[in-house]
């Protein structure tokens, strides 16, 4: 392979920069794998090309339709995994760390890919909860929206994970309809820049929607407003940097960072040495320390440990290290690949050397280690190194400085408090494990440190075979952390997706509001037509169409009849006296499944028709009690449609039971499927 000299992606064209390049070595063999200029780029014009170009052309597309793009896209790499695999190796990577990078970041894609079609309209605004009633009359309401920024959210990611790290702030921003500017870091660029050139030639995303910086980013900061945001991941010296950017705080632009973190991992107090707990601790804090040579903002470098078993924990990991291969990362009984560079290696050594002053150093010589494969001299390997802190309230390095490399620190405590307060003093962390079977201690970790941590993680017995490990930030749960992790919030979600979109409260009328959002609020006109809703394909339904049932009467045979079918003969529907002394009913009164079911049996038009399956109600509420002798009806409104696909579609129906004096006895949305 020869050297890559890396490109940037600007205004829709790739150029090379300019001026002096920089040479980048593989991780393994300490060969020059890519180059970058260090100008050529004009970050104004960048900047007012997402704004102007990327930004409007992702906005004209629904959630669903940028829900299917990245689909596409994820198709895409997951088509050409085989040519980033082969540039991985380089940064140091075995097969096992590049699947995470390669196909966790397809991975995220996909999730993303299917949330937005199955959780977020088919729309371009998204309601963000119910409406508020304002008036008496029901004439004035509130409600909250979610629209697009208008500006470029810029990505500046950590060396690594080049590709999940790049693809897990992009699926959401994306999907949020927002462009976005990335600038990998330059150790691994080479692996960012061609996952990207291949999201690039499937072609599937609008013009603008994307930009790529290979290098330093200038003076792109000054070009930015109160519609952009920029979502940071590195180190804490780098983050605090930029948040002090005199332009961030001037424009309140949204920034998220996610930094360094000293993640605790906990042997629950219960545990003893033939526990399974145990066992998995173990395993798992020598995955922690070994997978991708620990170079993983979630790793466990604080391991804590009840105080009677530090030796026999000590004795566990250190076997397990001990099998530890290591070396080029090609070889298959490899098990630990380099470091990404020599400077990082000198980092984590001298970062080492900071925590042996307050610790021992229990396993791990790097100028005896064995390195397997040819030609690796000039390569950033290291043995695992596990340090013991016998005092941890006293060794403060180990709760401050993080080394990012294979590295860990065992240390005891002596009760579940010191536990917590010991987790805790890492002052903020991505994520927390605990390996415990009691759940009484884990509730007393979640109340003692859920406010000092983004994620918590309990693995036992029952869980460990599919557990996802202390170290997986997943597309559906919240990745971040406060404090020293950065305070920011990534993924989790749709919830992640809201960090590209400003919430705006909207008040006015339903009828108003209605239209805006696309969805019948209650108090909006609800008209209603000769033809019966079920009648109308998907395409012909209008939201606010409305049927009005006739009425049925709801007798004490009906009651009797439904009591003895089903089998639920409870009081309040068989016994007068008992029932009358309920404070919520007059006297016997129908049950309320009775009622659904006069309900479905009065709006049903039986015939097939567009109407292919019913598959569920939401939000049911029994308002009112019927008493036997009242008479019901409906009042049917289509609220919503979510295409699903070319066939049919998701309807959202509010449905209303009234009684004989037009009171609402029950309300709930039903939802149907129906042809297009
Ligand atoms: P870093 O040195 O802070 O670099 C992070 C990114 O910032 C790189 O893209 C870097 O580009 C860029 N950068 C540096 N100075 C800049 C400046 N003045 N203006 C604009 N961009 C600038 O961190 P790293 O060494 O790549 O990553 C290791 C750290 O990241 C560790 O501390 C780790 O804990 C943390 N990390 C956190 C998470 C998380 O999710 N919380 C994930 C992974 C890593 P250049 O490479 O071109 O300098």
């Amino acid at each position: 392979m020869g050297v890559l000299r890396l490109r940037s992606f600007s205004e829709g064209k790739w150029s090379e920069g300019s001026g002096q390049f920089t040479p980048y070595y593989s991780a393994v063999n300490g060969d020059v794998v890519a180059e970058i200029g260090s100008g050529g780029k004009d970050f104004k014009v960048m900047v007012e090309y997402a704004r102007t170009v990327g930004g409007p052309a992702l906005r004209k597309f629904t959630f669903h339709e940028r829900a299917r793009m990245l689909k596409a896209l994820a198709q895409a790499l997951m088509a050409k995994k085989e040519e980033l695999y082969e540039l991985s190796y380089s940064t140091g990577a075995t097969r096992v760390d590049s699947w995470i990078d390669i196909e966790g970041g397809a991975g995220t894609f996909f999730a993303y890919g299917s949330k937005g079609r199955r959780e977020l309209p088919n729309d371009r605004v998204l309601i963000d909860g119910d409406p508020e009633a304002l008036s008496k009359g029901g004439t004035f309401i509130g409600h909250h929206v979610y629209t697009s920024l208008q500006g470029v959210a810029v990505h500046i990611n950590a060396f690594n994970f080049p590709v999940w790290g790049m693809l897990e702030k992009l699926a959401p921003t994306l999907l949020a309809g927002m462009p976005a500017i990335v600038k990998p870091a330059s150790a691994t660029a080479y692996m960012a820049e061609a996952a990207f050139r291949i999201m690039v030639e499937a072609d599937v995303l609008p013009e603008g929607a994307v930009q790529f910086i290979s290098g330093s980013t200038g003076d792109l900061f000054d070009h930015l407003t109160c519609q952009d945001a920029v979502s940071f991941t590195g180190s804490a010296h780098t983050s605090l940097k930029l948040r002090n950017h005199p332009v961030i705080t001037r424009e309140s632009v949204r920034f998220i960072a996610e930094q360094d973190s000293l993640n605790a991992s906990i042997l629950g107090p219960e545990v003893t040495p033939d526990a399974p707990e145990f066992g998995l601790f173990v395993k798992e804090v020598v995955k922690e320390m070994t997978v991708k040579a620990g170079q993983k903002c979630t790793a466990i470098r604080r391991a804590l440990v009840p105080e009677g078993l530090m030796d026999d924990v000590e004795a566990a990991i250190k076997v397990r290290l001990g099998k530890t291969v290591v070396g080029d990362p090609r070889l298959e009984n490899v098990r630990m690949g380099a470091l990404v560079s020599r400077t990082q290696l000198d980092d984590v050594r001298s970062k080492i050397a900071d925590l042996g002053s307050v610790s021992d150093i229990v396993f791990g010589d790097s100028d005896q280690l064995k390195i397997e494969g040819e030609g690796v001299d000039k390569g950033a390997f290291m043995s695992p190194v596990l340090l013991r802190a016998n005092d941890p309230w006293q060794a403060h390095a180990v709760h401050e400085i993080e080394a990012f490399g294979p590295v860990s620190t065992l240390m005891p405590y002596k009760s579940l408090e010191d536990a917590v307060a010991l987790a805790n003093h890492g002052k903020g962390s991505l994520v927390m494990s605990a390996f415990t079977y009691d759940s009484s201690a884990a509730r007393e970790m979640v109340l003692g440190t859920g406010a000092f941590h983004g994620r918590m993680v309990f693995i036992n017995r029952d869980c460990a075979k599919e557990s996802t490990g202390h170290g997986s930030p997943l597309p559906a749960l919240v990745h971040g952390g406060p404090g020293r992790a950065g305070g920011g919030e990534e993924m989790g979600g749709i919830r992640g997706v809201k960090h590209y979109m400003q919430r705006t409260a909207l008040q006015g009328s339903p009828e108003m509001l209605s239209s805006v959002v696309n969805s019948w609020l209650p108090g909006a006109p609800q008209p209603t037509g000769k033809t019966h809703p079920f009648r109308l394909p998907f395409g012909k339904l209008e939201v606010g169409y409305t049927l009005e049932t006739a009425s049925r009467e709801v007798t004490l045979d009906d009651i009797e009849h439904f009591a003895n079918f089903t089998g639920d003969t409870f009081y309040a529907h068989m016994d007068e006296e008992a029932a009358a002394a309920n404070p919520f009913f007059p006297g016997r009164v129908a049950h309320g499944y009775l009622l659904l079911s006069f309900a479905a049996g009065l709006f049903v038009e039986p015939s097939p028709g567009p109407v292919l399956a019913n598959y569920g109600l939401e939000n049911l509420r029994f308002v009112k009690p019927v008493s036997p002798g009242d008479s019901i009806s409906v009042k049917l409104t289509v609220k919503s449609k979510s295409p699903r696909n070319e066939e049919y579609g998701e309807v959202k129906w509010a449905v209303m039971i009234l009684n004989k004096d037009s009171e609402v006895a029950a309300t709930y949305e039903l939802l149907t499927m129906n042809a297009m």
